[in-house]
């Protein structure tokens, strides 16, 4: 494995950044997760973007321009010759002081990890997930914007803990008041009366290159689509459930907080979208 460092490739045992890397003191710094699919970067633009605004709105100049860092992420995965994986791309604050000002800062670092990916099992997209939700409410938008894919995923981590501890995969973010936004690493959509609804990044959702990807399908297809706000009462009535993000592509959940959704098996537009998602990898 090859790991690119600012410019540089090194081999995992190598591949360090500094303890004073305000990415790891602080969470200072902003990341994308990417998939390579039969040997092509799926949506490199698209992540590409977000990262760039991500790092504008905590203000982290990328030292380099978004085709200079698309070229670095194709050359990476060329080198370590993945037809299918995952990219983890991250550019944090640099190496400075211990304290939490990043005047000081030598500047950013980026760092480049192409890597195998753990899927989910198989059964999960044929049965479905049961879900709960979390007690953990997603930071507010007037805190920080959860369109930030920031380095700092401690809330989402505590909500993770919250499922696991309950023998879920997953867990339902609310936000703080008490409408759906989204899962720990997933954005989450319910279908009611043929109409396929999504929380509005707005209600502090990450605004998922999935979400988008899958939206734009369903228009497609001619399904109603909205982005809007939801409670737990709509996730309880919905006829389907399922969940997008880029390591869990879509998967089915059949029970929310013990709420049995639609007949408990995965549903007829979610198996639909499922299939055309697929034909596009
Ligand atoms: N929400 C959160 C909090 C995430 O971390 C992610 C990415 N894992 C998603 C949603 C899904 O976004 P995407 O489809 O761009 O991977």
């Amino acid at each position: 494995m090859k790991i690119y460092i600012d410019g540089g490739y090194y081999e995992k045992v190598d591949a360090a950044v500094s303890v004073f890397d305000h990415g790891l003191l602080y969470g200072d710094g902003v990341f994308e997760g990417i998939r390579i699919y039969n040997g092509k970067v799926f949506k490199l633009r698209a992540h590409i973007e977000r990262l760039y605004q991500s790092a504008k709105a905590i203000y982290l100049e990328i030292p380099m321009s978004r085709d200079e860092l698309e070229d670095a992420v194709l050359k990476t995965v060329e080198i370590n010759q993945k037809d299918n994986g995952y990219i983890r791309l991250i550019v944090t604050r640099g190496e400075g002081p211990l304290g939490i000002d990043p005047v000081q800062c030598k500047g950013p670092t980026v760092i480049i990890i192409v890597a195998d990916i753990q899927l989910y099992p198989e059964e999960y997209y044929k049965k479905g997930i049961e879900i709960i939700t979390a007690s953990t409410r997603r930071i507010p938008s007037d805190c920080l914007d959860p369109r930030v894919k920031s380095l700092n995923y401690l809330n989402n981590i505590l909500a993770k803990i919250e499922a696991r501890q309950a023998g879920c995969q997953e867990a339902v973010m609310l936000n703080t008041q008490g409408f759906v936004a989204e899962c720990t690493g997933d954005n989450i959509f319910i279908v009611k009366d043929g109409e396929l609804l999504t929380p509005s990044p707005c209600h502090g959702a990450l605004d998922g290159i999935t979400m988008r990807t899958v939206l734009e399908l369903a228009e497609s297809l001619g399904i109603r689509i909205r982005e809007t706000t939801l409670t737990c009462y709509d996730l309880y009535n919905a006829d389907e459930c399922f969940l997008t993000g880029t390591g869990a592509e879509i998967v089915p959940v059949v029970k929310i907080d013990g709420r049995v959704i639609g007949n408990g098996y995965p549903g007829k537009v979610t198996r639909l979208l499922t299939e055309e998602f697929r034909s596009l990898l």
